[in-house]
């Protein structure tokens, strides 16, 4: 590696001398001189350059050329790793996994497929599951050790549970819409709509198995019918079409009216004193702007949860602005549209990666970063935290509620910045 002054030189010689078509300066001094001879001509990464090149760099030297195979598809979908913002450094493992690399299993009554620690290794404390059910398809009568948080994607769907006490949970929820079951409490799902449902299922428990819970028709099948029998005080015969493989995710009729359901579960004991579902889909945003809206839903709007979330919906051009959360890693499933995150893990490194529908993220506890809607439309995505509070700290109202001769010796903004820089959390920019 020859001294910085003197490749300097070299670039300044090279481009005054017209041999580097507008190359980037920063490449160079970064990747060596071996470039100064050669004119730059990249047609293999030109629509990657195209679609991010938020620095105004080319990146046309020759040095930044891939004459090995190069897989373009993905390449133009992750323009940022492909060409990272100079500010990114390495060192900070991925935090995205799509959900379109997940092995989907298919039944007749839909399909269900899983991202766990398993294929995102950084995503320890949770792991989050897409289900589709047809109209009538059943999620099997089940329960499994952690929470679930669920968010409608598309159609309805008809909810059950039961809690320690007895007490009934029936409800039918729409896009928007969430639910929680808490650990160890048993539930199913049902397609109602037209064309049935779609759901994202999130779990506190990055090592949950979708196909592992505790089903139903399972147990049943594992337990000696004659105890069955004596359990209930009938017949052994009454068992006797207890299926000999789980159902799992399954096709039936569609069930009664709702009034109909409720009324016959609440017989004897009554409803659940918290409802497990949350109508987020008719909730007045927290928080509204320019840039956007944010719906904060947790133990303080939804008693029932353990599991706090915000939907967050960036406006093109919006920013989630710069922020942690102290208290638990964040969980994050991109609904709509594309957008990019930027997570600082401290000692020097930074990563951007881009997201689109379908992708989850992963940040974790306390390490900061940003969402950048960088499409035409909408970016729709949540944060599910696995804990009953939300919270965050943004740099904004960091630095608002720190003396401002003390930032300012920090980073020379000038105090007028600093004391012009909103009170109150923005959540979303712009204002
Ligand atoms: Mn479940
Ligand atoms: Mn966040």
């Amino acid at each position: 590696m020859m001294p910085r002054h003197k490749e300097d030189q070299q670039v300044k010689v090279a481009e005054s001398a017209g041999t580097i078509d507008k190359p980037s300066r920063r490449s160079f001094l970064e990747k060596g001189s071996a470039v100064l001879a050669a004119t730059a001509s990249l047609p293999m990464i030109a629509a990657a350059q195209q679609t991010r090149d938020m620095s105004g760099d080319n990146h046309t030297g020759v040095n930044e050329t891939q004459p090995g195979p190069i897989n373009k598809t993905l390449d133009s979908a992750e323009p940022d790793s492909v060409f990272s913002p100079k500010t990114d450094a390495g060192g900070q493992p991925p935090f995205k996994y799509p959900f379109s690399y997940a092995h989907k299993r298919i039944e007749a009554g839909g399909w269900t497929r899983q991202v766990t620690v398993r294929d995102l290794p950084i995503s320890k404390k949770m792991a989050g599951v897409e289900m589709r059910l047809i109209k009538g398809g059943i999620r099997e009568l089940h329960w499994h050790v952690g929470a679930e948080w669920a968010f409608m994607t598309a159609g309805k769907a008809r909810i059950t549970a039961v809690d320690q006490n007895g007490r009934a949970f029936v409800d039918d929820v729409n896009p928007g819409d969430l639910w929680l079951f808490p650990g160890g409490i048993p539930h199913s799902i049902q397609g109602v709509g037209p064309d049935g449902c779609q759901f994202i299922l999130v779990f506190d428990d990055g090592n949950f198995n979708e196909f592992e819970t505790f089903l139903l028709t399972d147990w049943m099948h594992h337990t000696p019918k004659e105890v069955l029998a004596k359990n209930f005080n009938v017949p052994d015969s009454t068992f006797s079409n207890v299926p000999t493989r789980e159902l799992f995710i399954f096709p039936r009729d569609l069930p009664r009216p709702l009034a109909e359901e409720q009324k016959e579960v609440y017989q004897g004991t009554g409803p659940v004193p918290n409802t497990f579902a949350f109508f987020a889909s008719t909730m007045q945003p927290s928080k509204v702007n320019a840039g956007g809206s944010v719906k904060i839903i947790d133990r303080k709007n939804f008693p029932a949860t353990s599991i706090a979330a915000a939907v967050v919906t960036l406006k093109p051009g919006g920013l989630r602005e710069l922020h942690w959360h102290p208290n638990e890693d964040e969980w994050q499933y991109y609904v709509a549209g594309q957008g990019r995150m930027t997570v600082f893990s401290a000692g020097g490194h930074a990563r951007t990666m881009d997201f689109h529908d379908g992708d989850v993220g992963y940040v974790e506890k306390s390490m900061p970063h940003y969402i950048e809607n960088l499409g035409n439309t909408d970016l729709v995505f949540l944060e599910v935290f696995p804990t009953p509070d939300y919270q965050d700290i943004s740099l904004a109202e960091w630095l608002a509620h720190t003396p401002s001769r003390l930032v300012d010796q920090h980073i020379g903004t000038g105090e007028d910045f600093l004391r012009k820089i909103p009170r109150k959390e923005a959540v979303i920019t712009p204002e």
